[in-house]
């Protein structure tokens, strides 16, 4: 996939400015490339759209290409498809003693991953930890993990030969509760495909064991069937959370886009190797630049945006320190609010400014007001804006046209100019405003 799309974002990124078309026939290849990760239709379909939508309202930075921008905004909402809300590490392991169920199919890692939060939960929570294996297919599965126990200083329920799954767990929880255990690990037995009799038995052992979390375990190499894994597993047994084997392999990460965006459950952690350490924290940002493989660019950007937006809060404090405020400052204020959520978050930062903040608001001054007042200001020519005072009826008349609006609302617009041109004539003498943008800072 990283390959992929590093190919598609070479030719976006060296193709200079981009159209609208341009960028839409990235997002087609972006399509392609994801389908190919083994990503699911349906998550692929939303993903570009949510993308397209994204880009085409946004501006490109000053000194970035379209598709470097266009890499930066694919690179954001992988990390929002891919974030859950809260810690992803925060497992629920009050009221003790908490039961952990582990679920998945065979070979993805089930009894390694118990092992290795056993051994976290140990080491970094303190926590007193009793694993049980359930799976009484294979004697093997249960020594395994009696001997990762003995490994990792962890206990383990003795085997009992001859007991069901159900009755397994029954015991552990016995257990657990007896010997004054904060947390049990019930490792259930592994199945190749989903089965309904396997399944049944999950269901039985969730029943009686009344998990705090299920983790479901999936091999992250594996790309389009762990959607239908996780959707089954979820549809029958619950899940609470993902857990990512195998993230040391060289796996494109499709699986955790689709698992994500399919079951809503965060992905808690990721495996990264067989060792009893080599377990960690979902890291959103980290596996989105993973599935992209263009961190450069996505850096690149970020330090385009930040410079820009210094730059432009220097020039405007230069222009209000001397009194200075046109078309381009309002339309540049009215902008810096929509970003910052409105009249109030802006204006309530400038001392003197709460109140006519206030007043604004009651005028019903909101963000589709200010995204009118912005039209208005665009269809403005540059002399104009620089210089409102041109502004007589039959220019008034075009730009309101121009914006598809009123002209009694360009009025309003213009009074709210000549308002705050005052304010900051005022300041920008008594050098208040100086300090108040030094402030904003
Ligand atoms: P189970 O059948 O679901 O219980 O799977 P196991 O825990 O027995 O794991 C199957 C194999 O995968 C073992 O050889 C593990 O060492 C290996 N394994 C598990 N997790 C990881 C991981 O994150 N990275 C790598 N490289 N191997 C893993
Ligand atoms: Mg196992």
């Amino acid at each position: 996939l990283s390959e992929r799309l590093g190919g598609v974002f070479d030719r976006l990124t060296k193709a200079g400015a981009l159209s609208e078309a341009d960028v839409v026939s990235a997002l087609r290849e972006v399509r392609t490339a994801l389908l190919e990760a083994d990503v699911s239709l349906p998550v692929v379909r939303d993903f570009v759209k949510r993308v397209q939508d994204k880009a085409t309202g946004s501006a490109v930075t000053k000194s970035v290409t379209p598709g470097q921008m266009v890499v930066k905004i694919v690179h954001d909402e992988l990390i929002r498809v891919l974030a859950g809300e809260g810690e992803p590490d925060a497992l629920k392991i009050d009221n003790p003693p908490a039961t952990i169920l582990m679920v998945g199919l065979q070979g993805s890692g089930k009894t390694t991953t118990t092992a290795k939060l056993a051994k976290r939960l140990k080491e970094k929570n303190g926590k007193r930890v009793l694993m049980a294996s359930l799976d009484t297919n294979r004697p093997a599965a249960m020594e395994q993990l009696g001997i990762l126990g003995t490994q990792i200083g962890v206990d383990t329920l003795p085997i009992v030969k001859g007991e069901t799954a159900v009755q397994i767990a029954r015991r552990a929880k016995t257990q657990a509760a007896m010997g004054g255990y904060d947390v049990l690990f019930l490792d259930t037995a592994g199945r190749l495909h989903i089965d309904e009799v396997l399944m049944d038995e999950v269901q039985a052992v969730r029943d009686l064991a009344a998990p705090r979390e299920t983790l479901l375990v999936v091999d992250g190499l594996t790309g389009q069937d762990a959607v239908n894994v996780a959707r089954e597993f979820d549809g029958k047994v619950g899940i609470s959370g993902v857990v990512l084997t195998r993230m040391d392999g060289d796996g494109r990460g499709g699986a955790a886009l689709s698992m994500r965006a399919i079951t809503g459950k965060p992905i808690r952690f990721v495996g990264l190797g067989e060792k009893m350490d080599a377990i960690y924290s979902f890291d959103a940002e980290r596996v989105a630049g993973r599935i992209l493989g263009m961190g450069d660019i996505v850096a690149l950007v970020q330090k385009a945006q930040e410079t820009f937006e210094a730059e432009q809060a220097e020039r405007m404090m230069k222009r209000f320190q001397k009194g200075l405020f046109n078309m381009n400052d309002l339309k540049m204020q009215l902008e810096q609010m929509m970003k910052m959520g409105g009249m109030q978050g802006l204006m309530g930062m400038l001392p003197g400014m709460g109140n006519m903040a206030k007043k604004a608001e009651e005028a019903g001054l909101n963000d589709q007001m200010l995204r009118r007042q912005v039209a208005l200001i665009n269809s403005m020519t540059k002399k104009e804006r620089a210089n409102p005072d041109l502004l007589q009826a039959s220019r008034k008349r075009r730009i309101a046209a121009g914006a598809g609006l009123e002209v009694a609302e360009l009025n309003k617009l213009l009074k709210q100019h000549r308002q705050m041109a005052d304010v900051m004539k005022k300041m920008g003498k008594g050098g208040a405003m100086k300090q108040a943008i030094r402030q904003m800072m």
